[in-house]
C-alpha cells in the first residue's frame, strides 16, 4: 500500500497535490532547490538541486512512488529515482515533452493534427522554414520554453533578423502562426490499468503568454470527443499513468495540438471547486493504483490566475462576515513578485447567467475587466 508520495518540485502544483492527498491519508516528501518552496509546509522538504545524487536517492528511498510537478526534471534524475522506486508519469513522457521538435514529431506520427513546423539550426534553415510555412510564423526555442518565453512571432520579412538575434543561440523550431478563434485544453487521467477519464474541454485565455483565465464547460460534445481521441492517443502511446494536459488551438472548427504537459496543469485548477474529483486527487489516485474519481462538473466554473501579489479584494473578502458567494480563493503562500503566479480564484454558480454576472463583477474588482470582456469571451465559447 502506498503511504508516501515523493514529488520532484515543491511549487504550487506540488502544494495542491499534497492538499488533495492529505485527506486521502497520504504523506509527502518534496525535492526542490528553493528554500522557500511553497509546498514544503505540507510535508518533508529535501532542499537540493535536481541532479544531487544523494538527495535523489534519499527521495527514492523515502517514497513509495515518485511524481513531479514540472517537466524539466533532468532525465538522468528521473532514471536514478526509477532504479529505487516507481516513477509516474513514465520518464519517457518527460523526455518527449522536453523538446518541442520531438514532441511535435511524435504527435504528427500519431495523426494528432499540429501546425506545420520545421527544425531550425542556422540562418539558412530559418529562411527555408519561413519560405515553406509562409508568414506569419512563430520561432520557438526547442527546450525550456514556458509561458511564451523563448518565442518570437514573425509577421514580416524584417522580423527574421530580430528573431534570429533574440533566439539564434538556441536550438529552434519554426511553426506556422495559428490565427485561432480560441485556446483550450483537455486534461485526462489514466490509471495503471489503462482506464482513462477526461474533464470537460476547458477554454483558456492568455495575457502576455501567461494563462489568465480558464473556464468550463465551454465547448460542445463533438469537440470534446475529438479532443479526447487526441489525448487518448498520446496516453496510450506513452503507456501513461497519471494526469496529462494537452493544449489545443481551435481554428475554423478544427483542433490543432500545441503541446502536452506530463503533469497536472494550470488550466485544470478549476476542477478543485467545479468538478466532482479534482485533477490533483485523480493524479494521486492514478499513480497510487486507486480507482479514478468522477470528472463530471459539479458547477460551471471560471478560474482567474492571480499574478504578482494577492489582490486587496481577496484580503477584504477573507475578513468579510458575508463574503461574495461562489468565490474560492487559493493563496499559494509564495513571496510576491511581479508576474509570478501566486494564487488563483475560482468562481462557480448554478447556471451560466449567474456565472457570467459573478465573473464580470470579479473581473471589475481585480481590475482586469477592461482587457477581458467576460461577456464577449463567454458568448464566443459557445456555451
Ligand atoms: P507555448 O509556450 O507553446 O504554450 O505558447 C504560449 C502561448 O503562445 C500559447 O498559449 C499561444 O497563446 C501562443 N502561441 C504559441 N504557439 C502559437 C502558434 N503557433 N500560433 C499562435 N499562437 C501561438
Amino acid at each position: 500500500m502506498i503511504k508516501t508520495v515523493g514529488i520532484l518540485g515543491a511549487g504550487q502544483l506540488a502544494r495542491m497535490l499534497a492538499q488533495a492527498g492529505q485527506p486521502m491519508g497520504l504523506e509527502f516528501v518534496f525535492l526542490d532547490p528553493a528554500e522557500d518552496a511553497c509546498a514544503a509546509e505540507f510535508g518533508q522538504h529535501i532542499c537540493a538541486d535536481w541532479d544531487d545524487e544523494s538527495a535523489l536517492k534519499e527521495l527514492g528511498q523515502r517514497s513509495d512512488v515518485v511524481t513531479f510537478d514540472f517537466e524539466n526534471v533532468p532525465e538522468s534524475s528521473a532514471s536514478l529515482i526509477e532504479s529505487l522506486c516507481p516513477v509516474f508519469p513514465p520518464p519517457r513522457a518527460l523526455y518527449e515533452s522536453q523538446d518541442r521538435l520531438r514532441e511535435k514529431t511524435m504527435m504528427q506520427e500519431l495523426d494528432i493534427p499540429v501546425a506545420p513546423f520545421f527544425p531550425v539550426a542556422n540562418r539558412p534553415d530559418l529562411i527555408a522554414a519561413v519560405e515553406k510555412i509562409g508568414l506569419s510564423c512563430v520561432l520557438k526555442s526547442r527546450r525550456f520554453g514556458y509561458d511564451g518565453k523563448g518565442q518570437a512571432v514573425l509577421r514580416f520579412q524584417e522580423d527574421m533578423e530580430r528573431a534570429w538575434q533574440q533566439l539564434g543561440d538556441f536550438e529552434l523550431i519554426c511553426e506556422a502562426f495559428v490565427p485561432f478563434q480560441a485556446e483550450c485544453s483537455i486534461i485526462a487521467a489514466r490509471g495503471k490499468d489503462g482506464q482513462t477519464v477526461f474533464w470537460p474541454l476547458t477554454r483558456n485565455l492568455h495575457r502576455g503568454g501567461i494563462l489568465a483565465i480558464s473556464m468550463a464547460p465551454a465547448f460542445d460534445v463533438q469537440l470534446q470527443n475529438r479532443a479526447e481521441t487526441m489525448i487518448q492517443n498520446l496516453l496510450d502511446h506513452l503507456d501513461y499513468t497519471g494526469v496529462m494536459a494537452l493544449e489545443l488551438f481551435l481554428m475554423d472548427g478544427e483542433l490543432l495540438a500545441n503541446e502536452f504537459a506530463p503533469r497536472v496543469h494550470n488550466s485544470g485548477h478549476w476542477t478543485i471547486d467545479g468538478a466532482h474529483t479534482s485533477q490533483f486527487e485523480n493524479h494521486l489516485r492514478a499513480i497510487c493504483g486507486m480507482p479514478l474519481g468522477d470528472t463530471g462538473i459539479s458547477s460551471p466554473a471560471i478560474m482567474f490566475n492571480l499574478l504578482g501579489e494577492i489582490p486587496a479584494y481577496a484580503i477584504q473578502q477573507a475578513a468579510d462576515p458575508h463574503p461574495a458567494p461562489g468565490l474560492y480563493w487559493h493563496d499559494y503562500h509564495k513571496t510576491p513578485r511581479e508576474g509570478r503566479k501566486i494564487g488563483h480564484v475560482t468562481i462557480t454558480a448554478d447556471g451560466q447567467t449567474e456565472l457570467k454576472a459573478r465573473a464580470a463583477q470579479l473581473a471589475g474588482k481585480l481590475g482586469v475587466a477592461a482587457e477581458l470582456d467576460i461577456e464577449a469571451i463567454m458568448s464566443q465559447a459557445g456555451e
